[in-house]
């Protein structure tokens, strides 16, 4: 993917201010940052979003995304850390190539607005957990 963000980054073609790298995962700020310390977790190898991981990479990414959320917590003093994964443009994507934000959270930051919630009833959950299962 040649006109990707992350895989020129990857390749050391765009700059970044990289925070940590293995194997599977590179981890650098963003440079549209919402807090100074907002992170991003890529994969290395380009896969578009979440359903395309392998699960090697996976695990990996999501072991790396913890290094990083308690590494942005102690550089930051910050009172949270929240993830955000996008997938597709329904999902809020706009880079496509995984990665997951490690935003640091303070006190009444209102930087995320919470959804509507519903609550089902039992019959409504366990007819979708049923589909899920069954796809799974
Ligand atoms: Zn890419």
């Amino acid at each position: 993917m040649d006109d990707c963000i992350f895989c020129r980054i990857v390749k050391g073609e765009l700059p970044a201010s990289k925070i940590h790298e293995d194997e599977h995962t590179l981890a650098f700020l963003n440079i549209v940052a919402a807090h100074p310390g907002h992170a991003l977790v890529i994969v290395k190898e380009h896969v578009e979003n979440l359903y395309g991981l392998s699960d090697a990479q996976s695990a990996a990414v999501f072991q790396a995304t913890t290094r990083v959320a308690r590494a942005v917590k102690a550089a930051t003093g910050c009172d949270g850390v929240t993830l955000f994964q996008a997938n597709e443009v329904a999902g809020g994507q706009t880079v496509f190539h995984f990665h997951i934000h490690v935003l640091p959270r303070f006190k009444e930051d209102n930087l995320l607005p919470f959804w509507k919630a519903s609550a089902p009833g039992r019959a409504e959950l366990d007819e979708m957990a049923a589909r899920l299962r069954e796809v799974l």
